[in-house]
């Protein structure tokens, strides 16, 4: 049995750029979160404000947000040890569960300035309830501000905003609801929320270091594969599990039918295999930079329709064309 940890943070930033420290470009102010058990009922929450340490000035643009005075935050304990309590708090085991995709990130980069010992080696399993919302009551791609989710799903506004247990609290409802586990769980959705948890996300703050570790995921509609760092993204696509394609359905090694190609100046890559069972696969290879200047490849492949094949068959002969020119 495991506990879902919805996870909320502010944090500050340099008030001027050259005051920035490239190690914890975010400092952590408060971290709020709510813990629920296996079928969703909050069983606890934790809530509880951070001493500054390296930006003791309030960013302009943070103060407008957060209901938060500096001189008031210096009575507070050190990242370190709030952090700790944290930890313990969080339990065995903890799935971390966040409103997109940054606060994992801003956790790891602040523990790793304190030497804290790391959440993961590699990249960090979690959900991201933001997502889960745009694939159970949207198109899957958009990215909705909390209050909006809070609007649709017409739940009360009786929290604040931008406060991180009040941010906490609304997202563990909205998880709750979309998951189909609330009493009076709402009826927008699109996708079975018995599905919905199979939409894992990875943090990636931490790379795979090597083969081993790299991610390859199934999920109901499409797979993922995460790469290790390579030093150009020219070296990553010369690997051959950057550019193997396999069918995000079955599994089965899919057979290329429109090569390799980039239509954006190396943002990214596109392909299309065929599996013999299933049919054709949009195969599409995102370029990521990692924090030192090597990259990483997100891959991601799934099912398209003959109309697609044409489109990105009429875009490979264009990239063709102006390479040429
Ligand atoms: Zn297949």
């Amino acid at each position: 049995m495991s506990n879902y940890i919805v996870l909320d943070l502010e944090w500050n930033q340099a008030a001027r750029k050259e005051d920035e420290i490239r190690d914890m470009i975010f400092e952590i102010l408060q971290i709020g979160a709510v813990k629920l058990n296996d079928s969703f009922e909050t069983v606890d929450t934790f809530d509880s404000y951070v001493r500054p340490r390296v930006y003791r000035i309030m960013n302009p643009m943070t103060q407008k947000l957060l209901h938060m005075d500096m001189k008031a935050l210096k009575r507070e304990r050190p990242f370190p040890y709030v952090m700790s309590d944290f930890l313990d708090w969080c339990g065995k085991d903890p799935v971390f569960c966040t409103w997109g995709t940054n606060d994992l990130a801003q956790l790891q980069s602040n523990m790793d300035y304190y030497g804290m010992k790391p959440l993961s080696q590699g990249p960090l399993p979690y959900i991201d309830v933001q997502k889960l919302f745009s694939i159970g009551c949207e198109d899957g791609k958009s990215r909705r501000s909390l209050e909006y989710a809070v609007g649709f799903l017409e739940m009360e506004p009786d929290e604040t905003f931008h406060r991180a247990l009040g941010d906490a609290v609304y997202t563990a409802r909205i998880f709750s609801a979309i998951t189909g586990n609330e009493k009076d769980s709402f009826d927008h959705a699109k996708y079975p929320a018995n599905e919905l948890l199979k939409f894992v996300s990875y943090d990636t703050y931490r790379l795979p270091r090597n083969k081993e570790e790299e991610i390859r995921v199934k999920f109901p509609t499409y797979s993922k594969y995460i790469s290790r760092p390579f030093k150009t993204k020219h070296a990553a696509m010369r690997d051959m599990d950057v550019v193997m394609v396999n069918c995000s359905i079955c599994g089965a090694r899919a057979k290329r039918v429109v090569k390799w190609f980039s239509p954006s100046g190396g943002k990214y890559y596109l392909a299309v295999s065929r599996c013999k069972l299933h049919g054709y696969l949009k195969a599409k290879n995102r370029m990521k930079k990692c924090r030192d200047e090597r990259v990483y490849v997100v891959k991601t492949v799934k099912p398209i329709g003959t109309e697609e094949v044409d489109q990105i068959r009429a875009r490979y002969e264009n990239a063709m064309l102006s390479q040429r020119r």
